[in-house]
């Protein structure tokens, strides 16, 4: 995890592949593998009629038995891990693709052939579907390749546990595949393809892997070969020099020890203060942050409270969900985000409509526009809340891109004695935020959308990772811009998309002027400790050497230059 003369040898004498970092750390090892999928035949054997329902009882038992598997994994995993492991058993015995493959034996098509087929056809819906529901493909064919085997009666295919601490390459991880992974045997994982947010990422987060995503000719190295991995900086160096890996290996430990002894608040080493916050979902999620060094939430995403639910909670209902959260930070700030709902987070009861470019459609504070009354529901919920615990939360519109949309917000939020802010995430927002800020008590500038859309790439896509990048110089040219814009004026703005959960990035944003960073519970005290090991001054030269470069590896390594150590 140390930069300059090594890296660069390393680099020299070993060949090295580079991808989207995700999680830090270094891991160094022999490739282990997934266990191929099974060989699922092209031709469809058909079912004689008197057998029919025997092949229909052995579909339902493979499929029992593949989700009992899962469910006896989620029982011995916990967390996030747990969670995923469970909602693939669910979907594992979802009716609906359980009946379509019924469908097809009992007119005469051999389970495995129907397993795929029905497979095939619910993947297709959710693609189309888009967002989240797009990502739960990798989820879908995974639990076809788990019953085909199962039918075939060959193993299981994924993972099996290595017998020394390896590192993971794979194309593409199954969420089962991840939850189950053992961090004191596999070191690192790279895969060539995932992005930043697939559920691959979510999980090597939280269990501290390294991890890197969408690396391109990572398919081609062989099981067995020893490589490293960078989380930080996204490099995957096959067969590195032994004691050089070593050496990058035990300083990357102890960094990572240091790093977790962080008890906040958020400063520079010369005590510039930037605050460290949470970016929470309901109330669990929040104890959880209370219980790391964040001095408060920097982002409650409302919208993931509601996800499941087909008619809007009332008033009251919201008001106890919102009161949790803000309960459980006291008298600390607490930033609630109005329903960021359309797009990869639909929101049944807020009717939207049918989008060819949902992303590009109604979501945010634009469905305010046609459904107010939902909006103003809210933040009559929001105020009650705060009435009920005392406390003053702030409160921002995602997706805002207009001066109007800003003023209207302010004039709702104010009316009922709270805070206004809007989160910029559309590039116009960035470009006109000193008069945004005439309106605002604050900003948030909310990276993953800005980048998305400061480089029309989609945020879920894979292929498209590098150009999601927050490190993309004109995304770092605009999160300045709103930046400089608050200085200005006095006013805080603050980082709450995953630039701010990247230590080396939080400490070139605090350089840019930012005046809080909120993240995952689970990324807290790694951005505190990095900004705490350098001063306001470092992060200031970091700031402007990184914005007169050209692409995101070059803007790296000049704030590694300014800020030096490790890139964690
Ligand atoms: C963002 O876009 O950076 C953000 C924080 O919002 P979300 O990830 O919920 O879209
Ligand atoms: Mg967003």
């Amino acid at each position: 995890m140390t930069y300059g003369g090594e890296e660069i040898s390393m680099d020299q004498s070993a060949s090295a592949l580079h991808g989207t970092p995700v999680v830090p750390g270094v891991g160094y090892g022999p490739v282990t593998r997934p266990v191929a999928r099974p060989v699922v035949p092209a031709d469809v054997t058909s079912v004689p009629d008197t057998a029919r329902e025997a092949e229909l009882a052995r579909f339902e038992n493979a499929v029992a038995v593949v989700a009992d598997r899962l469910r006896a994994r989620a029982s011995r995993a916990s967390g996030a891990a747990a969670e995923v492991l469970q909602a693939t058993a669910v979907l594992a015995e979802d009716r609906a693709w359980r009946g379509a493959a019924a469908t097809r034996i009992r007119s005469g098509t051999d389970a495995v052939g129907a397993t795929v087929a029905a497979i095939e056809q619910f993947a297709g819906l959710f693609e189309k579907m888009g967002g989240l529901q797009a990502e739960r493909v990798t989820d879908l064919l995974d639990i076809r390749d788990r019953v085909v085997a199962e039918l075939q009666g060959v193993p299981e295919p994924g993972l099996e546990m290595p017998e020394v601490p390896s590192v993971l390459l794979a194309t593409d991880l199954a969420p089962a595949d991840t939850a189950g992974l053992d961090p004191s045997m596999v070191v690192a994982l790279a895969t060539s393809l995932g992005g930043p947010t697939s559920h691959t990422a979510i999980i090597a987060r939280q269990l501290g892997i390294p991890c890197v995503v969408a690396v391109a000719g990572l398919d081609d190295v062989p099981a067995g070969t020893p490589v490293l991995v960078d989380g930080a900086t996204g490099r995957v160096v096959i067969e590195p020099d032994r004691a050089e890996a070593d050496a990058e290996v035990a300083r990357d430990r102890v960094e990572r020890e240091r790093l977790a002894s962080w008890a906040g608040p958020g400063a520079t080493a010369d005590g510039s203060p930037v605050e460290i916050l949470a970016n929470v979902q309901d109330g669990p999620g929040a104890r959880a942050a209370s219980r790391t060094p964040a001095q408060g939430v920097g982002l409650f995403r409302t919208e993931l409270c509601f996800l499941d639910r087909d008619i809007e909670p009332t008033v009251d209902e919201q008001a106890d969900i919102y009161a949790e959260v803000f309960d459980t930070f006291g008298g600390r700030k607490v930033v609630l985000r109005t329903l960021d709902a359309g797009s990869d987070k639909p929101l049944r009861f807020a009717n939207h409509p049918e989008e060819a470019n949902p992303a590009l459609g109604v979501r945010g504070i634009r469905i305010a526009a046609s459904a107010p009354g939902v909006l103003d529901r809210q933040l009559d919920a929001v105020a009650l809340a705060a009435e009920r615990t005392g406390t003053r939360p702030w409160v921002m519109a995602p997706m805002v891109a207009t001066v109007a949309e800003a003023a209207d917000f302010a004039a709702r939020v104010r009316e009922r004695g709270l805070s206004p802010g809007v989160m910029i995430e559309v590039p116009s927002a960035a470009l006109l935020a000193d008069r945004l800020l005439e309106h605002l008590d604050f900003l948030s500038i909310g990276t993953n959308d800005l980048a998305q859309y400061t480089m029309a790439a989609d945020r879920m896509s894979p292929q498209l990772a590098a150009l999601t990048d927050p490190w993309q110089p004109a995304v770092l040219e605009l999160v300045a811009r709103a930046a400089r814009a608050g200085a200005e004026v006095g006013k805080p703005v603050g980082v709450c998309g995953e630039a701010a959960a990247d230590p080396l990035l939080a400490c070139v944003l605090a350089g840019m002027r930012v005046t809080s960073l909120s993240c995952a519970a689970s990324a807290i005290t790694f951005v505190g400790a990095r900004l705490a090991s350098v001063s306001i001054d470092q992060c200031r030269s970091a700031a402007e050497a990184v914005l007169q470069t050209a692409d995101p590896a070059t803007a790296r390594a000049a704030a590694l230059r300014c800020l030096g150590g490790s890139a964690e």
